[in-house]
């Protein structure tokens, strides 16, 4: 029976879909890490994006070229010259294949193209590796259009057609996968750059929405992952940006009178930027550069929002909170950063003999004193510690109040921490221990000076 029945299952006929395969083509240096993706099947080749440095492409077209098969089209996701700079050099290997994209991308590609050729534009300093002929699309797509090229189908869903920095994603049903273009990004600094960093928070979800729950994205940089995932991770990137951006301009000190944020504020803006993207790729540029593309539009959509009303209680935390910054960078012993809404400070510690400590930082506002939680995550167990901060700036906490000592052969131990800043930036850590009754005899002292950013 069991024979029978898998000898009919080999029977079945083969799927109607022709087996195609996804290649990769990536910049090299200079290029910012980006990704031409070609589609390979029995009829043919389909090419998005086309990189953007005349060596890059060559490649690409070398590359293509040995399938010996013919390219059937090249869709474009978005006007970056890093996606699309690269298409003089495919046109002419591949006379008349059909350019595909939106309108918006179109226009956008002439824009990019010309303000990046004036004279100290970006693109001329790519010297002879950028070719300074335009070639734009052949072909222009509406968003929703159903397109078919070499046996497969491609479905173009535009994500920012009212806004100047447009993207489309490409989906290929039969190979459940979509090319994001810079829409998504996997293990690197989400691009929230353009006139405004809150569209990524509406685009994002919209384009989770609109695909299958089993999709993989295929991004305009860096390696694929499942859509889904890799949704929440650049949602819950762009989220913790907008909180420190909340957090510094929430107060009327960094503000200028016209509601901008003051020169100041945008410096430590862009310190706490660098520091929270500095563990992911970066295109090439830098934790710092990265941030010099991210803070503009960040500034600016935090602006225009700051108009809404933000809950007094959301002020108020805000502004205990605002004094904690001092604590927020990349140390040997861990990581601190900004939580969600800017509303709490989180760090993840690596302690003696390597136990790990997830750390919160949050304000009661009830109680007006300030909130410290240390997680072990050896055992789960939560340590509350509960304090006020100084004149000086200085933040003490004690798990006196919340009573929640260790036990040493029978007698309750209790810890006092303080956080103390200091002028150069980098901030100690004293850590006392005593029995409850007001004796602290110190413990660790710990200079915390952040890492060099890369
Ligand atoms: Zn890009």
């Amino acid at each position: 029976m069991f024979s029978s029945s898998l000898s009919g299952a080999q029977a079945a006929p083969p799927p109607k879909t022709p087996a195609a395969l996804i290649h990769r083509a990536v910049a090299t240096q200079g290029g910012y890490d980006a990704n031409a993706w070609w589609i390979e099947t029995p009829e043919g080749v389909v090419l998005i994006d086309a990189l953007m440095l005349r060596s890059d492409a060559r490649a690409l077209v070398a590359a293509i070229r040995s399938t010996g098969k013919a390219l059937r089209a090249v869709l474009i996701t978005h006007a970056h010259a890093d996606h699309f700079g690269g298409l003089p050099q495919v046109r002419a290997a591949f006379p008349g294949v059909p350019i595909v994209a939106t309108r918006a991308t179109a226009d956008g590609m002439r824009t990019v193209h010309e303000q990046g050729l004036a004279p100290n534009g970006w693109l001329r300093a790519l010297g002879e590796e950028y070719e300074h002929t335009l070639v734009t699309p052949t072909q222009i797509a509406q968003s929703g259009d159903t397109l078919r090229f070499a046996g497969l189908t491609f479905i173009i869903r535009d994500y920012g057609a009212v806004e100047s920095d447009n993207n489309s994603a490409i989906f290929v049903p039969a190979l459940k996968a979509v090319f994001t273009g810079d829409l998504t990004v996997h293990g690197a600094s989400f691009y929230a750059g353009g006139p405004d960093a809150r569209l990524a928070l509406r685009a994002l979800p919209r384009l989770r929405a609109d695909h299958p729950g089993d999709v993989t994205a295929y991004a305009g940089h860096y390696g694929p992952r499942p859509l889904d995932r890799t949704v929440d991770d650049n949602l819950a990137q762009v989220r913790r940006l907008h909180a420190v951006t909340a957090l510094v301009g929430s107060s009327p000190a960094n503000r200028t009178p016209t509601g901008d944020l003051t020169l100041e504020a945008k410096r430590l803006l862009l310190l706490l930027t660098a520091m929270q993207t500095a563990d992911r790729a970066d295109y090439g540029v830098g934790a710092v550069g990265m941030a010099r593309f991210l803070v503009p539009g960040l500034v600016s959509s935090f602006v225009s929002d700051s108009a809404r009303k933000t809950p007094d209680i959301t002020q108020a935390v805000r502004d205990a909170m605002r004094p904690l910054l001092f604590l927020v960078g990349r140390y040997d012993i861990g990581d601190i950063t900004v939580g969600p809404g800017g509303l709490y400070i989180d760090g993840q510690v690596v302690g003696a003999g390597g136990y790990r400590y997830h750390v919160s930082f949050s304000y009661d506002h009830a109680q007006a004193r300030y909130r410290v939680t240390s997680r072990d995550e050896t055992s789960g167990l939560i340590d509350v510690f509960e304090g006020t901060r100084d004149d000086a700036g200085t933040l003490t906490v004690s798990n006196v109040g919340p009573g929640t000592h260790y036990l040493d052969k029978g007698a309750k131990v209790f810890n006092r921490m303080h956080f103390v800043p200091r002028a150069d930036g980098s901030w100690l850590w004293r850590v006392e221990t005593g029995r409850g009754d007001g004796v602290w005899t110190q413990g660790l002292e710990q200079a915390m000076v952040r890492r060099p950013l890369p």
